[in-house]
């Protein structure tokens, strides 16, 4: 089976492409919702983060405070790390899961860290959500009602976007609006299409 991975920096348009290759009949799988679901109550990985950080790392309606675990994370190494050894594996594994019980004729899996984890592995081809910083600025700031500082460090913790533009086999260009990446994105979805029935023939 054919699998995209897509993937982009903060505000590229990943979510917005991929709505538009879902209604096209693709299976999304999202590498993020992935990561919050197996953190849900009761799941193996939110047992082992209740034994290791203490119950001081729940919220009052007994869910995992995943901002107060990101304060801790970003101010000790060591947890991050601790944390990334626990996850990364049980994440990949629910990505698999997925990805093989999907029955459309091509599967994108969604993830903004495509390319700086072992997740482009699992792909056959990685499409690119690339967008000049300055537009990514402009609409991750209106969207997140964040300040443009905030999301600079952001953009500046991500990986460069001439590395990505290196790395991807397809880049949808997100400069335009919204009708102009549908185009686009229906021009790719065409392209899948053919790919996925030379894979089968
Ligand atoms: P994140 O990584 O932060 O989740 P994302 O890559 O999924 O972001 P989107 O949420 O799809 O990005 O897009 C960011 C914002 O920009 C949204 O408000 C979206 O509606 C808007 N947007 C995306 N593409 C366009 C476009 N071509 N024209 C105008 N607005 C757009």
């Amino acid at each position: 089976m054919l699998i995209v991975g897509l993937t982009g920096g903060i505000g590229s348009g990943k979510t917005a492409a991929s709505d538009m290759f879902k209604s096209l009949g693709a299976n999304i799988v999202d590498a993020d919702i992935v990561a919050r679901e197996v953190v849900e109550p009761g799941n193996p990985a939110f047992i082992s983060i209740i034994e290791h950080f203490g119950n001081s790392i729940l919220q009052d309606d007994k869910y995992l405070d995943r901002a107060q675990l990101r304060q801790i994370i970003f101010a000790k190494p060591a947890e991050k790390q601790w944390l990334e050894d626990l996850l990364h594996p049980i994440i990949r594994q629910e990505i698999k899961k997925q990805l093989n019980n999907s029955n459309s004729l091509y599967t994108i899996l969604v993830s903004p860290l495509l390319f700086e984890t072992d997740q482009s592995n699992m792909v056959n081809r990685t499409l690119l959500i690339d967008v000049p910083s300055d537009i990514q600025l402009e609409r991750a700031s209106k969207r997140d009602d964040n300040s443009r500082q905030q999301i600079q460090k952001i953009i500046d913790s991500q990986l460069p976007r001439d590395v990505k533009l290196k790395k991807a086999n397809d880049v949808i260009c997100n400069d335009k609006d919204l009708a102009e990446l549908e185009k686009k994105v229906k021009e790719q979805h065409a392209f899948y299409l053919r790919l996925a029935h030379e894979q089968h023939s």
